[in-house]
């Protein structure tokens, strides 16, 4: 008989039941013995006083290495002393795996253990209900995107790859031979979103992986994430763009509250749902708090995780966790950020939660010679751009958009140290693997 239970039920026939799980613990206590076992939602006690349980039975079950994969069938009874209420007195178990001992690290040892130990053993570290209970989150808050973005009339797209050409720098490209010829993973969907703003689907978003190959080892880059993008026709200015993202992610908190109470609480983190819209800094205001710091930027110059963190620490003070850094200088934007005229400014934005970036978004030039132009002066070749220019040259409406990193607003929210804490097998200048 297969159980499905969610936090507090357990489904009971005729006063028995049948739970499936992990072997997390065993106590013998002479007379008495108990086993946890434990499954997604919690864990059960099996309790199993000597006298009354078959010797087979009791040996087999209060042997078993922790970890070990069981049913067990038995009478269900009420117990005050387990945080379930209940207690499984049992009559059978079938034994599906039997677990290897040692183990690589332990599930409730409340030992601190180096992040690159439990990556290395990331199937175990997932074991940990608060470990678990992150990527619960997140897939909340992916269902949650999604939600939004349907209600503001977005359709949910998928671009390639594997590309032809990069979107964003040759520096952290990754080449591929494809059937002998050279090929890239995609950075972001930047160019294939913008060139279905020609096609009249005028509203599109995807949630898919990026590839990009960082060099620097530092907590919040890694060299494939999940990004969240969005793109829609019919902008006045970058101002659109950044209503859109305030709104899609205040529904996404608002509902994360909700949803996700269980988790939070798990954690012992809360969600703050800020008041729309939120504040916009300029790169200029931004750069000055910097430089009063003592860090020594120049104009132009990206404001980096230590500015960022500067920026994050004086907003923090006023009780500003999401905010836009607003007006970059051209030349620290990519070329299909529209520049305002005869000035060095574009109409580009950061959002910043916390302190770290986690989105850029703009308006995009769409005026055909004018991105021509922005590529030459960026010492891109057009030519390497043929499929995208293309789109540009038949009608293309003034349109803008956003990447935002789900693993680092996943880590952001939850205050975690590192994104990788927000990624189930991360990848890294140093780890490919498990
Ligand atoms: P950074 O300056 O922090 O390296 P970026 O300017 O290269 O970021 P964008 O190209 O603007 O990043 O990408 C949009 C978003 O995608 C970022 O705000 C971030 O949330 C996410 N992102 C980009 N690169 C990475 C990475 N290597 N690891 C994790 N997330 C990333």
């Amino acid at each position: 008989m297969a159980i499905l239970r969610d936090s507090s039920t357990i489904a009971v026939a005729d006063g028995t039941a049948t739970v499936h799980g992990w072997v997390q613990d065993t106590r013998n206590l002479g007379g008495i013995s108990f086993v946890t076992l434990r499954d997604r939602y919690g864990t059960i006690q099996i309790t199993l006083p000597k006298k009354k349980i078959e010797p087979a039975l009791f040996e087999q079950l209060t042997k078993l290495p922790r970890e070990s994969v069981v049913a067990v069938t038995g009478e269900v009874k009420e117990s005050k002393q387990t945080s379930l209420g209940l207690e499984l007195i049992p009559t059978f178990c079938q034994v599906f795996s039997t677990a290897a001992s040692p183990l690589p690290i332990g599930v409730i040892d409340k030992v601190n253990v180096e992040m690159d130990t439990r990556l290395n053993s990331r199937f175990m570290d997932l074991r940990k209900p608060e470990i678990r209970a992150i990527f619960e989150l997140r897939d909340i808050a992916v269902a949650l995107i999604s939600e939004a973005m349907r209600s503001e009339h977005f359709i949910n797209v998928a671009t390639p790859k594997i590309a032809a050409t990069g979107a964003e720098g040759g520096a952290t490209l990754f080449k591929v031979d494809y059937f002998g010829k050279p090929a890239f993973l995609a950075q972001s969907p930047q160019l294939y979103k913008q060139m279905l703003m020609s096609t009249g689907l005028d509203r599109v978003y995807e949630i898919g992986p990026a590839f990009r190959a960082e060099h620097s080892n530092t907590v919040r880059h890694v060299t494939e994430f999940t990004s969240f993008d969005g793109e829609f026709c019919w902008i006045d200015r970058e101002e659109d763009v950044m209503t859109m993202i305030g709104k899609v992610i205040n529904y996404v908190l608002a509902g994360l509250k909700e949803r996700g109470a269980k988790q939070l609480a798990l954690l012992g983190k809360d969600i703050r749902v800020p008041e729309l819209p939120y504040p916009v800094l300029t790169y200029s205001e931004c750069l000055k708090m910097v430089q009063d710091a003592g860090l020594p930027l120049k104009e132009g110059d990206d404001l980096g995780t230590d500015g960022e963190k500067i920026v994050g620490e004086i907003m923090g003070k006023k009780g500003i966790e999401l905010y836009f850094i607003a007006e970059y200088p051209e030349e620290a934007k990519p070329f299909y950020i529209m520049v305002k005229d005869g000035t060095p400014y574009s109409y580009s934005f950061d959002l910043d939660f916390k302190g770290q970036e986690i989105s850029s978004g703009g308006q995009r030039e769409h005026r055909y010679d004018v991105l021509v132009a922005r590529m030459h002066k960026k010492g891109l070749d057009p030519a390497d751009f043929e499929d995208y220019l293309a789109a540009f040259k038949y009608g293309m409406p003034p349109h803008g958009g956003w990447g935002i990193g789900i693993d680092r607003f996943i880590e952001k929210l939850l205050d975690l140290p590192n994104v990788r804490e927000a990624i189930l097998f991360p990848r890294d200048l140093n780890r490919l693997r498990p």
